[in-house]
């Protein structure tokens, strides 16, 4: 097979902290033989696991870039064990342009495992698959709500089927302390990258920091703890794990996701109403949020109600709707105990 087009101007196997770029095939009127750059860093110091984090797989979800570019700066050689692959920003235009895509319509999270010979997103998602994830025993992929949606800020994950590898990663989840985890399944298409890397075998962590437009200072402060905890847990940073009794926390609540009906959508457009904050428990039949007509007033509003009892996890945070839109999404506490 072709070999990657993308390269690392820095050598991600080199001991010590390094800032450089990942270099692909700049595709543009301004002439030919360019190249683009995103950034990438290593900071690596002898024996540990190898973790890649990344921010910016959707452009508009900044918590996670913003914690990547803050771990960048202030993480130094001396305080890991292993080696910590960070890549803070990969949508770069999205994330400039306020975007959830790309500015070229490509879904960064759609893309996997990429081709070499492909447009520029699957050629970065190429480079991650046959590169970076083979590297790593870890991967943590930094989400959020975006302009769209509003999540409880939580660590999510996918429950897949190696029990091993599921046990790491519910631990991995959990180390993140937030008060809420979420177990997923994906509604909407594939080609995602943490199916890729599961797929690979690696532990992988993902994450719904919040959303809706502006970022709260306890959601970046999440952020950061919760990272930096997560990396302390798998052993790349030195230090003490925290735990949520360590903290004085109650224990977090885990909500399933995985029973497809909690995902809700609408059938036709209008100006979408939330009843319901994220957070909130309700009851099968309870309005969760309802739809109006603009163009149709003397219609009057369309209401939406939880299709079964759960805790409302996500609730669409733009008033435009348009048919076929994600409106809410529930989810049924569950026992950590019944995934292992
Ligand atoms: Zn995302």
């Amino acid at each position: 097979m072709q070999v990657p087009s993308v390269t690392s101007t820095i050598d991600l196997a080199a001991e010590g902290k390094q800032l450089g770029h990942l270099r692909y095939p700049k595709i543009s009127n301004n002439g030919g033989w360019a190249y683009d750059l995103i950034p990438i860093a290593v900071i690596a110091n002898g024996d540990g696991p190898t973790v890649l984090v990344s921010g910016g797989n959707h452009g508009n979800e900044y918590e996670g870039q913003i914690a990547c570019l803050r771990l960048i700066d202030e993480i130094k050689a001396d305080q890991v064990h292993g080696r910590i692959i960070i890549v803070p920003v990969i949508s770069r235009d999205a994330a400039w342009a306020g975007t959830r895509l790309w500015p070229s319509g490509a879904n960064f999270n759609r893309s996997f495992p990429g081709r070499p010979d492909g447009a520029p997103h699957e050629q970065i998602a190429d480079y991650f698959t046959r590169v970076l994830f083979p590297m790593a025993d870890v991967v943590i992929d930094l989400h959020s709500g975006g302009h769209a949606f509003s999540f409880i800020p939580c660590s999510h994950m996918h429950v897949v089927d190696d029990r091993a590898q599921r046990k790491a990663m519910l631990e991995g989840m959990l180390a993140w302390n937030s008060d809420v985890h979420f177990l997923y399944v994906d509604v909407n298409g594939a080609g995602l990258l943490p199916v890729e890397a599961e797929n690979q075998g690696k532990v992988v962590i993902t994450t719904e920091l919040g959303g809706g437009g502006r970022v709260p200072v306890a959601v970046h402060q999440l952020s950061w703890s919760g990272l930096t905890n997560v990396l302390r847990h798998v052993g790349v940073l030195t230090g003490a794990v925290e735990t949520r009794e360590s903290l004085g926390l109650p224990p977090a609540v885990i909500i399933d996701g995985r029973d497809p009906v909690n995902y809700v959508n609408t059938d036709e457009p209008g100006f979408w109403e939330t009843l319901r904050e994220p957070g909130d428990s309700v009851r099968e039949g309870d309005p969760v949020g309802r739809l109006w007509f603009p163009a149709r007033p003397e219609r009057g509003p369309r209401v939406f109600s939880a299709p079964r009892d759960g805790i409302v996890t996500v609730v669409r945070a733009m008033t435009p709707t348009l048919a076929g839109d994600s409106i809410f999404v529930l989810g049924q506490p569950i026992d950590a105990s019944e995934l292992l």
